[in-house]
């Protein structure tokens, strides 16, 4: 059997130019982002200056973590113990974890056949639950109906937090995902768009908010060490009512970040020729359906979803396994049981929330899934079309000997 060799785990090399960079924040032992020689500015302090220029915002913060990021956000957005949180049913593990890490109640929202969240099902959840906040998770890097989802929160005083995890780069008519929003959280962890091995950044416009996460994440009443923060003289007040919640990021990742952040256009290029190549292979065959993408937005194609409309549990399993053998490791959050990344809302029993989401539940049920990473090249989307068309064969003989 014809078996694909390159693994869906293998990210490119960080650049030498970053490399070089982290490097010489080694040798100067200032590892620490406030750890500043005379007129230095600082590796972290760059990175956020260069990150708010990308998105065309004022201001942004590095950190730990993109699940930290969020629960950061949800606390300088002036979260309560006990506050309910609305959260997409589509999402990864450390989406509703920052909510019960921020002292939250998540209330799941139900989603559309297209995977994002489903507005009439926000507002019906936010009207149920008088929730205040809705996080707002571009899963898998779908952005949803913005004009529609933002309606239903400006109109009912909801503050949105954006979870960017798979859209650093992205963009709906036009706009920069991760601005819609109150505050823009987003990963810089291996899987992602720029790869740290951890870490995280936040992006916001709001004055108030902006200085409680810095004071939040650990600044040692620093901030004036801050290049995309508002004024450190404004301070005054916000630095002794916000306790300190250690989560910095240090000056070797924001060195290794930089040149990755330089290299975003070209990264997005490479990453949607990957993904028009699987797509329009997956297309031309029997029993895929793709999911469709709105004109307004312009997506980073970093890995890709597809369904097995009207298949039964069993023979997913049976395909599944089959692309295994060949060397393809499909994710299907169909699984009865958490896996890799691919948890299921079910899985995430901690919660108290019972709402019912029948299309989560049905699109989930067939829905399959792909990492595309950018040390794939387009013979090998190619190779990985040809070995999902043969693992569907193999089910399908197998369903037409049964009956
Ligand atoms: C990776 C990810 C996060 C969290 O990022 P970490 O840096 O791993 O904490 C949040 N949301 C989604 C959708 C993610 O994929």
């Amino acid at each position: 059997m014809h078996r694909f060799a390159k693994s869906f785990t293998q990210q490119e090399a960080i650049p030498d130019t970053a490399i070089d960079a982290a490097v010489a924040v080694m040798r100067s032992g200032r590892l620490h982002r406030y750890n500043l020689a005379e007129g230095e500015q600082g590796e972290t302090a760059l990175l956020e200056q260069e990150f708010a220029a990308s998105l065309g915002v004022p201001y942004a913060m590095a950190c730990a973590s993109g699940g930290y990021a969020l629960q950061l956000a949800l606390r300088a957005c002036g979260l309560e113990a006990g506050d309910k949180v609305l959260c997409n049913a589509f999402t990864l593990s450390p989406v509703p974890g920052s909510i019960v890490a921020a002292g939250g109640e998540p209330v799941l929202v139900d989603i559309l056949d297209d995977t994002t969240v489903d507005p009439a099902d926000l507002a019906r959840a936010a009207d149920e639950s008088g929730a205040r906040f809705f996080m707002l998770s571009h899963m898998r890097g779908h952005i949803g109906d913005m004009s529609a989802i933002m309606q239903v929160c400006d109109s009912r005083d909801i503050t949105v937090i954006e979870d960017c995890a798979h859209t650093m780069g992205a963009s709906y008519d036009g706009k920069p995902s991760g601005t819609f929003g109150m505050v823009g959280c987003f990963s810089t962890q291996t899987y992602k768009h720029i790869n740290s091995g951890e870490g995280g950044l936040l992006a916001c416009s709001d004055d108030e908010v902006m200085r409680r996460a810095i004071i939040l994440s650990g600044s040692y009443m620093l901030y004036d060490r801050h290049l995309a923060a508002p004024d450190a003289a404004s301070f005054d007040v916000t630095r002794l009512m916000t306790p300190n919640m250690s989560g910095r990021m240090d000056n070797l990742r924001a060195a290794i970040l930089r040149p990755q952040l330089a290299e975003m256009q070209q990264r997005k290029i490479r990453w949607n020729s990957l993904y028009s190549c699987m797509e329009s292979g997956l297309k031309a065959l029997n029993d895929i359906s793709l999911i469709e993408r709105s004109p307004r937005e312009y997506f980073v194609g970093s890995s890709i979803q597809f369904g097995l409309e009207g298949w039964e549990k069993g023979d997913i399993s049976r395909f599944i396994a089959g692309c295994e053998a060949r060397g393809l490791p499909v994710k299907w959050y169909g699984n009865p049981l958490p896996e890799d990344y691919t948890s299921r809302y079910d899985s995430w029993a901690y919660l108290s929330d019972s709402r019912t989401l029948p299309n989560a539940d049905h699109v989930l049920s067939t829905l399959c899934d792909l990492r595309l990473p950018l040390t794939f090249e387009q013979s090998d989307c190619e190779s990985i079309v040809m070995l999902i068309e043969a693992s569907l064969n193999d089910s399908r003989t197998l369903l037409s000997i049964e009956s």
